[in-house]
């Protein structure tokens, strides 16, 4: 199949990070060619982009993406009386039928709002979730969250696990991999944190934790092993450019310099930040100036409340203005890098940039919109302005899974209602 999509402003993320007017040739899978005049002979399908914008699809470092349905739920509670009193207990009754229904939810979410790929850990239904994927036609990167603090959990029966689960999705399709995730410090054993991170490496895959969300989280380990967790955690050797962590808002400088000295990636979410009242605003500036590779996440939709990629770029931009008190510090071409390539490479995903040879998952923007006019020299200061409802059309590996505004391979309606069916059966449990 070859897609021209003609005369569109294009924000490139290549290497020179180009923003440009032309036209892009999409074979198969695959981006073959960008630029002004390319000849549309023997193309099957060309498409008028006179009008459009067109951006790499974005790329959600962090969520749980099934968590749409428990979207909320125990609104107004600090983290760890959510989590204790609200969202484990819901969660300990979900079956794996309910987390596909609440994966298609949240994938139509991110499609609607620009994102191709993510990297998702829970606890429960992951291969539902990768059905889901391969469905609908996202990329993704799944984890199961092992945990072994709770009860009726243990460090065996987390780890062997994981390792069905990646067999499981070894099966799947091209477009979803594996990861080993351990949910944080808090919640798994030391042995756990480093047994997963070696299945990880014996698998060549991603590895996943939360780390440093909270004040309490920091200080409780700071007791317990005189050491703060991103020391920790290299004293267990997990810290190398194959691990990435979320959050990470509690942190010193030293962790800072650790962290970047590593190349670990970071996933940095800061609408559940804010949300959930954590107190801090996460000093992403100063691990991409130490060397970290600096992701976007939004973390679950019950959290945040929505997996919209586009709004959490425009809170991490406004969040290290104020911060620093320097809107140069953290610029707009650095949060699209943390939004488009970053995320792509903490992935292992050949995509992120509108070049040639990387993977076709791009977004196409309606640029006729009252909120998109006048239209930036850089075109990247969209960023502060854009919303989901100008997004028209998605392509994902060279296929559309949303065009004219129809998402294409799932029954968009009775997702919603199946979605809203589940959910409150949920909690009637
Ligand atoms: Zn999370």
């Amino acid at each position: 199949m070859s897609i021209l999509l003609e005369g569109a402003w294009i924000i490139t993320q290549n290497e020179n990070r180009e923003t440009l007017r032309g036209d892009i040739l999409i074979e198969d899978n695959q981006i073959v060619q960008v630029g002004e005049g390319i000849s549309s002979e023997g193309i099957e399908e060309r498409i008028d982009c006179s009008r459009k914008i067109i951006f790499p699809g974005l790329v959600n470092a962090h969520t749980h993406c099934a968590m749409g349905l428990l979207r909320g739920y125990g609104e107004g509670l600090p983290l760890k009386n959510w989590l204790a009193e609200k969202i484990w207990p819901a969660e300990a009754k979900l079956k794996p039928e309910d987390i596909y229904w609440g994966s298609l939810l949240g994938m139509i979410e991110m499609i609607r709002s620009g994102t191709t790929s993510f990297s998702d850990m829970y606890p429960v239904g992951m291969e539902r979730m990768a059905d889901a994927a391969g469905e609908i036609g996202m990329r993704a990167v799944l984890g199961y969250g092992m945990m072994d603090k709770p009860e009726g959990r243990n460090l065996e029966g987390e780890l062997n696990r994981a390792k069905e689960m990646l067999g499981e999705l070894g099966k799947a399709n091209p477009r979803i991999k594996g990861s080993v995730s351990a949910h944080s410090l808090y919640m798994c054993s030391e042995e756990l944190v480093k047994k997963g991170k070696e299945l990880a490496n014996e698998n060549g895959m991603l590895f996943q934790m939360h780390v440093s969300e909270t004040r309490e989280e920091v200080f409780t380990l700071l007791s317990e092993k005189k050491m703060r967790p991103v020391q920790y955690l290299e004293s267990l050797g997990v810290l190398d450019s194959l691990s990435l962590f979320s959050h990470m808002g509690w942190v010193t400088k030293k962790e800072i310099e650790i962290a970047g000295k590593n190349g670990v990636s970071v996933a940095h979410c800061p609408m559940s930040s804010l949300k959930l009242a954590v107190g801090d605003i996460a000093p992403i500036s100063e691990f991409m100036e130490k060397g970290a590779n600096v992701c976007l996440g939004t973390d679950g939709p019950a959290s945040n409340n929505s997996l919209n990629m586009l709004e959490s770029l425009k809170m991490s931009l406004l969040l290290q203005s104020h911060k620093y008190w320097d809107p140069t510090r953290f610029s707009v071409a650095n949060a699209w890098d943390s939004a488009t390539l970053n995320g792509a490479k903490a992935l292992g995903i050949h995509s992120g940039e509108i070049s040639e040879g990387k993977l076709a998952d791009l977004v196409i923007v309606d640029a006729l919109a009252a909120n998109l006019k006048p239209l930036p020299a850089d075109l990247r200061m969209i960023a502060y302005s854009i919303n989901p409802s100008n997004i028209t059309d998605m392509i994902i590996d060279g296929k559309f899974v949303m065009k004219e505004g129809k998402i294409e391979f799932v029954d968009e309606g009775m997702v919603l209602e199946k979605a809203e069916d589940v959910a409150h059966e949920l909690l009637n449990r």
